[in-house]
């Protein structure tokens, strides 16, 4: 089917909650994709943070095949292997010592405030269930979750929201210390924010935010669900940054592109979530748990991190020195292979100008391009991307 065909097939049968490119990508290996007519694209998008192995990455596609043989899904009442295999390998590589499995990124953070309302309702009894986020943070679009979120844009018109849920500014030590209460049960926030427009968090703020917290009996949620699964260099962001949080949230990078996400926790926590208290029909199905596998051995035994942090490092070079030669280019910022540049103008016509370059890029917020490859891309990659920004910026200088 020609793309111009699917793409009127798509406006009239799914609800129009995505703005889609006029591409319809059909395949991809490694860091590029192949739209319907045969076109090939870099992907610096990734399926949004998803595709942290590149497209059909061999070790990955086998686990999928060997596990889709023997068994899809059992259901949580019984025991599966894939499912506590990934939780131990999680665990053995993080600050957690349990893990809930689900099937997406607002799902995870659902069971994170879930689990802290509990923690705190076990501990001191009802009425201390507030949980304060961060402005301009993302966390999702179920209920709670976008309540979560501190961005009007995304809660317009859902009303009325989740009760419990209060907001400040990110970076800012001496607000959240104010706006912890003797009601808080948790603080919670990206290390980065992400769709938010790629804000990195101050190493002094996180440091002072988990001494605040431990000092208040308040706990620490982190959500990596975009930061995780070596996207900043390091399996987890906080390990950048010195902090270990009491809970913490993964998605999309978990399953390399098949659904999954975790809420991992510390034992003293965890130990709330008792049967009956939280479930999933098809959280931590052997299908996703064995790509969660196969992503982690990689990431873990591929010397992947390594290449992530260094491409990180060559892609926010490259685009710093972009910004020295385009006024249109505010800032730069990022860590590893999470980066973006903020610009004077609008975003979305330069998304549009690299795709007809064979280059995917996205735009947040209106103004920041975004560039979230696979750990896997390449210096030449990159090479490719920096000069067709280049020449697409002088155009616009
Ligand atoms: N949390 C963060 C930091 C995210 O970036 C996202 C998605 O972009 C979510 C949560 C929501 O994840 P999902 O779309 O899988 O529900």
């Amino acid at each position: 089917m020609p793309t111009e065909e699917l793409q009127q097939d798509a406006e009239r049968y799914l609800m129009a909650t995505y703005a889609r490119q006029p591409i319809s990508i059909v395949r991809g290996r490694g860091s590029r994709v192949y739209d319907m007519e045969g076109r090939e694209y870099i992907d610096f998008v990734a399926g949004i943070a998803v595709n942290v192995l590149g497209h059909a990455h061999p070790d990955l596609t086998l686990a999928i095949q060997k596990q889709a043989q023997h068994l899809l899904h059992a259901s949580n009442l019984y025991y599966t292997e894939p499912q506590v295999k990934l939780a131990q390998a999680l665990v053995d590589h993080s600050f957690a010592d349990k893990v809930f499995f689900c099937n997406s990124g607002a799902e995870a953070n659902e069971a994170a405030i879930k689990l802290a309302r509990r923690y705190s309702f076990e501990k001191y009894g009802p009425g201390r269930h507030d949980i304060i986020t961060m402005r301009n943070s993302f966390h999702g679009r179920t209920l709670a979750t976008l309540t979560a979120t501190g961005q009007e844009k995304v809660q317009k018109g859902f009303d009325p929201l989740v009760p419990g849920f209060s907001y400040v500014a990110f970076n800012d030590l001496a607000e959240a210390e104010k706006a912890i209460t003797a009601k808080t049960a948790a603080v919670m926030l990206e290390p980065i924010q992400a769709e938010g427009g790629v804000h990195v968090a101050d190493r002094t703020y996180l440091k002072g935010l988990r001494e605040l917290c431990r000092q208040r009996d308040v706990l620490l949620i982190f959500d990596e669900v975009q930061t995780g699964m070596g996207r900043t260099g390091t399996l987890f962001a906080y390990e950048q940054f010195g902090v270990e949080p009491d809970i913490m949230t993964l998605a999309k990078g978990l399953g390399g592109g098949v659904p999954i996400g975790a809420c991992l926790a510390r034992a003293q926590v965890a130990e709330v979530f008792t049967p009956g208290t939280h479930a999933s029909t098809f959280g931590g199905n052997p299908l996703a748990c064995a790509a969660g596998l196969a992503v982690l051995r990689v990431l873990l035994e591929g010397r992947i991190l390594d290449h992530a942090r260094r491409m990180g490092d060559y892609l926010a070079k490259g685009l710093a020195e972009c910004k020295d030669r385009h006024r249109v280019v505010k800032e730069v910022r990022g860590l590893g292979l999470l980066q973006g540049m903020e610009l004077a103008i609008d975003g979305q016509q330069i998304v549009m100008d690299c795709l007809a370059r064979g280059l995917l890029i996205n735009c947040t917020m209106e103004r920041i391009l975004r560039f979230i490859p696979p750990l896997i891309i390449t210096q030449r990659e990159i090479d490719r991307l920096l000069d067709a920004l280049s020449q697409i910026l002088n155009k616009r200088a």
